[in-house]
């Protein structure tokens, strides 16, 4: 019942249906999927002059840029794989990437070039043979010096130039690739927050259907534009950006990163109607100056993913935005949804944990919650989930051992607990490796932070587990305050004590100024604790 076999005949089938209609806004720049096809086309048939063959990659080490888009259709074209790159990476990240994913071929900006990957490369480590650069200022006329100050159109030596390659291409076709759903489409690395980073390998099946679960459960309709918040690189971003923009045939805004000004600025432009983003995203915006609710009023299809959701922040940013903000879950391994909130239904609290759902399972995905013996647990009981479905990733790339211990059979250990209520809801309690023992009880610091968001002095919160003679670990809160706020910390600790059991409430409570967080806007306990 699959609508498209692969990414690239999603793409393909907007580029026929619907060639001038706009694809990409970037800054005051418009790009249609005729333009987008034609800049692909041209990529791809420079990486086959240059020897790039079936199933070879081409590293994208950019930000949201029309050029990560152009990069990973022409990867496709050419019948290879995209390795989506963060580029945040600097050397030591690059260069694992790099050689784990053995990419003949790399396409990136300027200043990424000059900074980090022209030194990983001169080191010979690597298999890269072929480099295209551009500008961030390259598709845009306008460039905005929020962003962009500084930023000088180079050439670099020893490169081929991604504008000059689209502007000389002859427009000739190239041979279709061969393809099958199970091809690699693109190998997004973890984060490496338990050992190296792994590439999980997104196939053009994954994404292909992941897409229209996006479609399918926000409803968007042809034309409606999308909001790029999420990083291209991240799942997020390249299957709830990128693909449902491909499907459904509605225009993406780019604004090369967040910075929650800049994009507003683009919302207040663009008028788009959908976005799906880290719920630290949508408190930054709503927070960015000069915000008002009538900003909001083009976006009525709200979703939030990758991180938990606290209720009480929900129901605070439903007041800003003025719309309700569904939850969807999923992981990298899960080529982004697993689970998520059909548009328009409010999805329950668990009274117990006071856990907001993530949502139910997509179509054709089985979720099975799992005690320590891999045993299937009763509704209610809290166990690990265990994922099969159309969306799960076959493996990680040159990691037969991990996927194995990982995926077996494929079905992916997910390594977060969770239970499903009688209704078929499912809630995240919180990650596994998350959970701290505080003289033997357990505590998760999902329920300690959805308590404290529930206090009008905190905009932020992360609690983690902190080495102590007598408990083993105790409980310890960071906080982040609302503009303008001040509060106690004794306060704070008091007002946790009083609505938890003892072991849980926060015995100590630091209040920072900003939480650490990845760029996807996930917010890090794991440097809180290697901080502390
Ligand atoms: P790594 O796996 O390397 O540590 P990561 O955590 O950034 O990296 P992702 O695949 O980006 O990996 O994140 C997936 C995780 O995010 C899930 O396992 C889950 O813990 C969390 N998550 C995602 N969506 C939600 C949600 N709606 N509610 C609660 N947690 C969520």
């Amino acid at each position: 019942e699959a609508e498209y076999t692969t990414a690239l005949d999603v793409f393909d089938a907007a580029v026929a249906a619907e060639p001038d209609s706009p694809f990409l806004y970037y800054f005051d720049a418009t790009l249609t999927f005729a333009d987008v096809d034609r800049a692909a086309t041209a990529l791809a048939s420079a990486l086959v002059g240059d020897g790039f063959s079936a199933g070879d990659r081409l590293a994208v080490y950019v930000q949201n840029n029309p050029a990560f888009i152009i990069g990973i259709v022409a990867a496709w074209k050419a019948g290879g794989i995209a390795v989506a790159i963060n580029p945040m990476n600097k050397q030591r990240e690059l260069t694992y990437m790099l050689v784990d994913s053995g990419a003949t071929a790399l396409l990136t900006l300027d200043d990424l070039y000059d900074d980090v990957a022209a030194p990983v490369i001169a080191t010979g480590k690597t298999a890269v043979r072929t480099v295209f650069t551009t500008s961030p200022l390259d598709f845009q006329t306008r460039d905005d010096p929020r962003l962009f100050a500084g930023v000088e159109r180079r050439r670099n030596p020893g490169t081929r130039d991604l504008v000059e390659t689209i502007d000389g291409f002859d427009g000739s076709s190239l041979p279709a690739p061969t393809l099958t759903a199970d091809d690699v489409a693109v190998l997004t690395y973890t984060s490496g927050t338990t050992g190296e980073p792994k590439g999980a390998m997104n196939t053009h099946g994954n994404l292909a259907f992941n897409a229209q679960t996006y479609r399918d459960w926000t409803g968007l309709k042809p034309g409606e534009g999308v909001l790029g918040v999420a990083p291209l690189f991240h799942i997020t971003g390249l299957v709830g950006h990128v693909m449902i923009a491909m499907l459904v045939r509605a225009p993406l805004t780019l604004t090369h990163r967040f910075a929650p000004d800049v994009t507003l600025d683009a919302i207040r432009e663009r008028r788009p109607v959908f976005t799906v983003a880290a719920i630290t995203a949508f408190n930054a915006l709503s927070a960015a100056p000069g915000a008002t609710p009538a900003d909001f009023e083009s976006l009525r299809i709200l979703y939030s993913g990758g991180a938990p959701i606290a209720p009480a922040m929900a129901d605070r940013l439903e007041q800003d935005f003025g719309a309700y903000i569904h939850n969807i879950y999923g992981l990298t391994e899960t080529s982004s949804p697993s689970h998520g909130v059909p548009l328009g239904v409010r999805a329950p609290v668990d009274a117990t944990s006071g856990a907001l759902s993530v949502g139910v399972p997509v179509f054709n995905t089985v979720v099975r919650v799992v005690g320590e013996d891999g045993e299937d647990l009763p509704v209610g009981e809290v166990g690990e989930f265990v994922t099969s479905g159309p969306q799960v990733v076959k493996g990680y790339w040159n990691k037969p051992d991990k996927t194995a211990e990982s995926i077996p059979g494929g079905a992916l250990k997910t390594g977060d607990v969770g239970f499903m209520d009688s209704d078929g809801w499912f809630y995240v309690v919180d990650r596994k490796k998350d959970m701290i023992n505080a003289s033997g009880y357990k505590v998760w610091p999902r329920e300690v932070e959805d308590v404290l968001y529930t206090h009008p002095a905190v905009r932020e919160a992360a609690v983690i587990g902190v080495p102590d003679e007598y408990r083993g670990e105790t409980v310890k809160a960071y906080v982040s305050l609302q503009d303008g706020a001040t509060v106690d910390t004794a306060e704070l600790v008091e007002f946790c004590k009083e609505q938890m059991a003892a072991y849980k409430y926060p015995r100590e409570v630091e209040i920072v100024c900003e939480l650490p967080k990845t760029v996807t806007g996930k917010i890090l306990r794991r440097e809180l604790r290697d901080a502390g």
